[in-house]
């Protein structure tokens, strides 16, 4: 596909003051210091390694080397109190029916999915549902597929099928699919009967390795992405890596763009594998994706664990998502995949931390390198205006008291900043930069 140029060359002042390694969470009235946490600093709740898993900053080597494409799961927990629960990951696991099973409540299922995954991996799930369990039944709801789809009038559909069925409270939802079917069912799950259990089966790298975890749940408002919604976490999530085999190469490449962003703002060294790595990933090497998800997922664990309601540093996992949700709502759900808005936006991101001198140009340079390594945009569709940009982000959830916050890499790689404390004309500038009018 092609996206379209952008005649953007960046500007050079890197002023930035070698910084510790922490994120600054500022606004115009308040500067928070959070610290990110490094090893051996990682606190025991925070990643319990009683199971099958590496402490978050093993080595990329030792880590490969544990096979992570193996058929027993490698499990990362998301640790929140009596809401905590398992990131089982790894090949084959649909397989392994004890696995699911464990986490079902009540005798009855209501598997959500869609057009494209349900003939794909609706009956093995069915399987691993009730094998060895008849007591279980489990129903489906099929609904259309894309992110056009992920609002108010498709979400009816779960809520005619879960009244309509008589569901109870008892009743387990489990989201089968990627990230927008994940947002919907975990949203229906929790306002269903005032919430009912959820399981995540995510099926895309976007979901397996950012949007199944952490329980931000929602739909879109034709005014802007995501902005009705609930935070509710699922019992597990169960990321089968074979379910990438059928996951068309574009698609591959959106869920990269986060990947790439838990290296950009807390993981240098996550980054600095996946430099060498991407044609690994894009060749769908299985300990490669094993890898690069379980990475993510403990990256993104730690962070939610942290801060679950995102009153700060989980705003920080954001980044280049307000220029690309605007780019999402402004060219039209679905014209662009979440990741490429993302990728075109944390392209925009970066831009403006450079003109404010927060980073160094080197660190410019790496993110056009690795998203084109990636083959993701690396600036917004030519439709998207200056106008259209500050009209959808001046409605973004990161607007507190009429202050756009934003997310920006400051320092050494590896380190970012949630601030609405920024000089406004280094937006303009890139804005402008990136916008023919
Ligand atoms: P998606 O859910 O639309 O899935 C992408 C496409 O792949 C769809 O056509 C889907 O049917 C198809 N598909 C899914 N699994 C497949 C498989 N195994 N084989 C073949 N085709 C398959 O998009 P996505 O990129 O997974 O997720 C994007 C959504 O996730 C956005 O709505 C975004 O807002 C949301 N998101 C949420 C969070 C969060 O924290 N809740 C985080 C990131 C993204």
């Amino acid at each position: 596909m092609a996206y379209c140029a952008t005649s953007h060359t960046p500007h050079i002042s890197p002023k930035w003051s070698s910084s510790p390694r922490n994120a600054l969470i500022q606004s115009r009235n308040r500067f928070t210091v959070v610290p990110i946490r490094f090893p051996p600093n990682i606190p025991p709740n925070v990643l319990k390694f009683d199971r099958i898993r590496s402490p978050i900053r093993a080595s990329s080597a030792q880590l490969m080397e544990q096979n992570l494409g193996s058929r027993v799961p490698t499990i990362v927990d998301v640790d929140l109190g009596n809401r905590s629960y398992p990131i089982y990951i790894g090949s084959g696991l649909l397989d392994q029916p004890h696995l699911l099973q464990r986490h079902v409540h009540g005798k009855r299922v209501l598997v959500v999915t869609n057009t494209t995954v349900a003939p794909l991996y609706l009956d093995k799930v069915v399987s691993a549902l009730t094998d060895g369990n008849s007591s279980v039944s489990v129903e489906s709801v099929i609904l259309p597929d894309g992110e056009k789809y992920k609002n108010m009038e498709t979400l009816m559909k779960v809520f005619d099928k879960a009244i309509e069925s008589r569901f109870d409270r008892r009743t387990t939802f489990v989201a089968l699919g990627g990230g927008v079917i994940g947002d919907m069912c975990g949203f229906a799950a929790a306002a269903f009967l005032r919430g009912v259990n959820f399981i995540q089966i995510p099926t895309t790298v976007m979901a397996q390795v950012d949007s199944s975890v952490g329980g931000k749940t929602g739909i879109n408002h034709p005014l802007g992405k995501n902005l009705i919604g609930a935070f509710y976490q699922p019992q597990c999530v169960l990321v089968d890596t074979d379910t990438l085999h059928t996951l068309p190469d574009r698609e591959l490449a959106s869920g990269i763009a986060e990947v790439v962003k838990y290296g950009l703002i807390r993981d240098a060294e996550f980054f600095e594998w996946q430099e060498k790595n991407m044609n690994a990933l894009l060749a769908r090497d299985a300990n490669a994706l094993a890898y690069a998800i379980k990475r993510s997922c403990e990256n993104k664990a730690e962070v939610v664990s942290l801060d679950e309601k995102e009153s700060g540093l989980r705003a920080t996992l954001n980044l280049g998502h307000t220029f690309g949700h605007a780019i999402e709502a402004g060219f039209g759900y679905g014209q662009w995949l979440h990741g490429e808005a993302v990728a075109a936006g944390t392209v925009m991101a970066v831009d403006m931390s450079h003109r404010l001198g927060w980073i160094d140009e080197s660190i410019v340079k790496r993110v056009y390198d690795i998203l084109l390594a990636a083959n993701l945009p690396i600036g917004p569709p030519e439709c998207m205006t200056v106008e259209m940009f500050k009209s959808y982000m001046a409605v973004d959830k990161k607007v507190a008291d009429g202050l756009l916050r934003l997310i920006l890499l400051k320092g050494p790689l590896g380190n970012c900043v949630f601030t609405g404390d920024y000089d406004r004309k280094a937006l303009d500038e890139t804005l402008h930069a990136f916008c023919k009018s």
